[in-house]
């Protein structure tokens, strides 16, 4: 019960970034924290290329208990330097409702993965915490399922709740997660929050994620984030969906592309 779309700030104050009605945000950053020299550099491509928001994996939820599971601590603080040194406000996950006021400590955005959309107390947490919070939506929710997430962290007074369309469990092996597009206008018109588009998890493919954020674009997505990633071959999380070198080139060329919004 909200009469206008909603703008949340991202950051300190006199370095807060927008994400809403009016204007485009573009994230990017590594999927995962792997080292101070990797971060930097990826954030140092996110930033040329137009981004404004820097996104980083320190708690990693993978699928397999083998795979990396981030650097966890040391990773948020990596994170926060590189943050510091490049003027971009960071994003990061955060997995288990005990890490959120160590998170929040240094984090501009609090993530919730699609894992964790549903995890009641974890949500509570971060409506408790002070910072914006990025909501994915879980692999396998309905949109309604989904707002009703966003209501547990808004019940605890955090109204600062960005949505965010990640691809949807559906029989089509094609991609990882299929992109359910027309969530962004039907989520638009439900509620007040911004909603932005992650086409690197959803597609889990390199090639569309062009594609895919010139389509969240003409849908009226409020922003996109995407993985980038300076060597997507010896990545230890996700290589396979990480932009770098011309794809990086053309999704900014896309971005930078926009419209003026009405
Ligand atoms: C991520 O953005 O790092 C991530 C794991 O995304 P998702 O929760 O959408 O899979």
């Amino acid at each position: 019960h909200h009469p206008d779309r909603s703008t949340v700030w991202v950051g300190k104050p006199g370095r807060q970034v927008p994400v809403g009605p009016g204007t485009f945000t573009f994230i990017a950053g590594p999927c995962a924290v792997e080292s101070p020299e990797q971060t930097l550099e990826a954030a140092t491509m996110a930033k040329a290329a137009g981004a404004s928001l820097l996104r980083g994996g320190a708690y990693k939820p993978r699928t397999s208990p083998y795979a990396f599971q981030g650097l966890g601590r040391r990773g948020l603080d990596i994170l926060a330097a590189v943050g510091e040194a490049t003027g971009l406000p960071i994003v990061t996950e955060v997995v288990d409702a005990r890490d959120v006021a160590e998170v929040a400590e240094q984090a501009d955005m609090l993530q919730i993965g699609t894992r964790n959309m549903a995890n009641f107390g974890l949500l509570q947490a971060a409506g408790e915490s002070g910072k914006p919070v990025l909501l994915k939506r879980g692999m396998t929710a309905t949109i309604e399922e989904w707002l009703m997430a966003a209501e547990y962290v808004a019940q605890r007074g955090n109204l600062d709740v960005v949505l965010c369309e990640r691809g949807i469990r559906t029989f089509e092996p094609a991609t990882r997660n299929t992109l359910d597009i027309s969530a962004v206008p039907i989520v638009q018109t439900a509620s007040h929050l911004p909603v932005i588009v992650d086409p690197s998890h959803a597609s889990g493919r390199k090639d569309l994620v062009v594609p895919l954020s010139r389509a969240a674009i003409a849908v009226g997505a409020d922003g996109i984030i995407v993985d980038v990633h300076p060597d997507p071959e010896v990545a230890l999380c996700d290589g396979p969906q990480a932009l770098h070198g011309p794809d990086l080139r053309a999704l900014a060329q896309a971005v930078r592309q926009i419209p003026p919004l009405v």
